[in-house]
């Protein structure tokens, strides 16, 4: 999907949100309303700098609004049944479907990425819209067999309540479905606060949900410019009416959430921060490592948690892999995102900007070799980084122990495979992980070795909803998609029936 011209462009993306009625106002008990101060901030679209949208500041008086009408509705929407619940998110799912291009074209003027990876991004989001409206369906009780004849002991999930979701705008759409799909299945109500970022793809999806039915109060927006997120954060973790939080950003808000729930014991789900190794043994097919460097590189411009972060190539296809790779990446196509065949787009905002450069800079500074890339793309736009590969990592540079969060690929020459795991594992990071090995024992060895919550053998994208997201040590709490996603959003209850003879 391409755009004729960006004059085009732009007129075609305001009809698109006012079609999709999306503009302006948040999500708020099934109404469309204004900040109660009135107060709104701009969406920019980070390839130009150009205004897209404007929405409502909205501050914790909002966000309190918004919590009251998820408790309420609630007391309803917990004792809809399963197949009702399964229904509408089929519903949603099917509009979600049916206007694909559109929140796509949304996407990209807000978030910069590129078109097919927006339509890409539609299609992933969705699919846990459907894989959710399926799982609710399948949510299962047991039966235990008692010690005693006179009681039966049952067990099943129920929801846990009001769940608070805050997101990240590197996903915009898919961040928000895989919670709240998860969420809504089980009966749960949700107030979203999507990022400051983004909020226009989620005031999008929030739009088709009101169309699929799902009533007022079930699924609330709330949007916010960064300096009131600390503060509806905060209400979050406190509120007596909210039941858990969802959360996935930056390792460093996480950890603040984690602190907060602590007062009211709150449930806490968290997708945090990675720093994913990416291995390369001597017998790896090269063609196909380079490929899934690529793409687990370079997808939203390195801006994704799962992105590889370490590159570590084993002495002996060094050299090899490295020419095959630059060879590949020299024709990677940057750009703003509505351009034909752009494959990388800008970074999403200036902090992000300063940091990338900060990374390489630094690294350059204390010796890293640059043998492609390393520098701003700024005929570009503001916000450009040219793709970059960069070796002679060590140690004392930032690059080696820090999340780039951006289109760089710095690599580590290592010898066996034993240092490989060592400098795999060697941070308190563990979402995801890669390697490339055509050797059947080893590909045993090092799966079961690298510390992390996602493994990808021989592939670099590894994502579903049928599969379960998370990590371990500082990258999270609990696992969205898959059977397991539901976990965050229900508790167990056990009831015993007793004297039953
Ligand atoms: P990033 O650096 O990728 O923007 P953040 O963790 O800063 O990641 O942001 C992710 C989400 O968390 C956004 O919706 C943002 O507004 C929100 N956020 C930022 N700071 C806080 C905070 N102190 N409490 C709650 N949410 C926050």
């Amino acid at each position: 999907m391409t755009f004729r011209s960006v004059t085009n462009y732009r007129e075609t993306f305001k009809v698109i949100l006012r079609k999709m009625h999306v503009s302006q106002k948040a999500f708020v008990n099934g109404q469309w309303v204004a900040a109660a101060s009135d107060k709104v901030f701009e969406v920019t679209n980070p390839a130009n700098g150009e205004v897209v949208g404007t929405v409502p500041d909205m501050d914790i008086q909002d966000a309190q609004n918004a919590i009251q009408a998820a408790a309420t509705a609630f007391e309803t929407w917990k004792f809809t049944t399963a197949k009702e619940r399964s229904q509408l998110l089929r519903k949603w799912f099917n509009l979600l479907n049916e206007n694909q291009e559109s929140i796509a074209k949304i996407m990209t003027a807000e978030s910069g990425k590129p078109i097919s990876e927006a339509l890409g991004e539609v299609h992933y989001g969705n699919s846990f819209i459907e894989w959710f409206s399926e799982q609710a369906r399948n949510v299962r009780g047991e039966i235990v067999e008692s010690p005693v004849t006179s009681k039966k002991i049952l067990i099943d999930h129920h929801p846990i309540g009001v769940a608070a979701l805050i997101t990240p705008w590197n996903f915009p759409h898919a961040m928000i479905a895989r919670k709240a799909g998860a969420a809504l299945a089980v009966g749960c109500t949700c107030v979203v606060k999507p990022s400051e970022d983004t909020p226009l793809t989620a005031l999008a999806i929030a739009k088709l949900a009101e169309d699929a039915g799902i009533p007022k109060g079930v699924l609330n927006i709330v949007t916010s410019d960064r300096h009131n997120a600390p503060s509806i954060g905060k209400l979050f973790c406190e509120s007596p009416l909210v039941a858990g939080i969802s959360f996935t950003g930056s390792t460093l808000v996480g950890k603040i959430l984690y602190k907060q729930c602590s007062s009211g014991v709150k449930r806490l789900a968290l997708e945090l921060g990675g720093n994913a190794p990416f291995i390369v043994y001597n017998s790896a097919n090269l063609d196909k490592a380079v490929e899934g460097a690529l793409g687990s590189k370079f997808r939203n411009c390195g801006q994704a948690c799962v992105a590889s972060n370490r590159f570590l190539i084993q002495d002996e296809v060094f050299d090899e892999f490295v020419t095959k790779l630059i060879h590949r990446v020299k024709q990677l196509k940057i750009g703003n995102g509505v351009e034909p065949n752009v494959n990388l787009g800008p970074l999403i905002n200036e902090t992000q900007f300063n940091k990338v450069s900060d990374l390489v800079n630094d690294a350059i500074s204390k010796g890293a070799k640059v043998l492609t890339g390393g520098k701003p793309a700024s005929h570009i736009g503001k916000l450009f980084y040219e793709p970059t590969v960069i070796i002679d990592i060590t140690e004392n540079m930032k690059l080696y122990h820090e999340e780039v969060f951006g289109p760089v690929i710095n690599i580590i020459r290592f010898k066996t495979e034993e240092e490989s795991l060592k400098i795999a594992n060697g941070t308190q990071s563990g979402l995801a992980g890669y390697f490339y090995s055509e050797d059947i024992k080893q590909i045993f060895r090092v799966s079961r070795k690298m510390e992390v919550g996602m493994v990808g053998v021989n592939e670099g994208i590894i994502s579903t909803a049928e599969a379960p997201f998370g990590g371990i040590k500082e990258s999270g709490l609990g696992r969205e998609g898959s059977h397991r996603g539901i976990e965050d959003f229900t508790y167990i209850k056990y009831t015993c029936l007793g004297n039953l003879e």
